[in-house]
């Protein structure tokens, strides 16, 4: 149990966004340097763009993974980790973020609901595995074999996130909602402060700059995520 202004915390989930990881050097999707100002999405991330030119999204994605092996997870992946790890109560850490440095950076728990950049799909047999170099349509599935069915295990444009049914449970029961780094103009994830807010938790944003939904917050904290989240770790660890 931790006292955040003057209420008792048994539970917390943690959203993250793009954000947490841009001061490691992975580029947002919105910022003015973010991956969508070379990238038009609706030629990258959608189903129908991997139909249209699949050689074109294997090469975006195969980019982006080999890119993860540069970076190394900040202060603020290593705080979540902390407070993880150190908190009496529970801590649900649930992402958008498809890079591997909350992983890297310590955190036991990390629900990735639009999937991982080292993983692959296959439309075939539908398994998930790990995939940690290039992939593309002429790779075979390491499962059942199948030639031309691997795709990133990602969730575009259209489709449904991962694991929605869980991180609906864990909103309707937290005490504490903290959302990091996120724009709040992707759905669901932007509406997942409305949820906990309806459940009855207090809620939190930490972003460089308000988001689209900074009004539904209770508590607004600006400032780069390596400060901001090393913070309020400290004071939840500390209450
Ligand atoms: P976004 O690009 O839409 O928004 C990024 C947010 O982070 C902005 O609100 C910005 O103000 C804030 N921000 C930027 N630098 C920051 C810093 N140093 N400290 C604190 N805040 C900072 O990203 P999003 O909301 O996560 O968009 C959702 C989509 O982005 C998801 O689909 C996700 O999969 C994808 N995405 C993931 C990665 C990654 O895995 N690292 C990178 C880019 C995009």
């Amino acid at each position: 149990m931790a006292q955040f202004n003057g209420r008792f915390i048994g539970s917390i989930v943690v959203l993250t966004g793009a954000g947490i990881s841009a001061e490691s050097g992975v580029p947002t999707f919105r910022d003015a340097d973010g991956l969508w100002e070379q990238h038009d999405p609706m030629e990258i991330a959608t189903p129908g763009a991997f139909r249209r030119n699949p050689d074109l999204v294997y090469r975006f994605y195969n980019a982006r993974r080999s890119m993860l092996a540069a970076v190394a997870p900040n202060q603020a992946h290593q705080a979540l980790a902390r407070l993880q790890r150190e908190f009496a109560g529970e801590v649900f850490l649930v992402t958008q973020n498809v890079d591997d440095l909350h992983e890297r950076g310590g955190s036991s728990q990390v629900c990735h609901m639009h999937g991982q950049l080292q993983a692959s799909l296959c439309t075939a047999c539908r398994r998930s595995m790990h995939a940690h170099g290039d992939f593309d349509r002429h790779s075979s599935c390491p499962a059942c074999g199948a030639v031309g069915c691997l795709r990133p295990d990602v969730v575009w444009f259209g489709e449904i996130p991962y694991y929605m049914d869980e991180i609906e449970a864990r909103l309707a029961e937290c005490d504490l909602f903290i959302a990091i780094g996120t724009s709040g103009l992707v759905y669901p994830a932007a509406g997942f402060v409305q949820r906990a807010r309806g459940a009855g938790a207090t809620t939190v944003e930490l972003n460089r700059e308000p988001s689209e939904v900074a009004g539904l917050f209770h508590h607004r904290r600006q400032g780069l995520a390596t400060t901001t989240v090393s913070a309020l770790v400290a004071e939840l660890l500390a209450g």
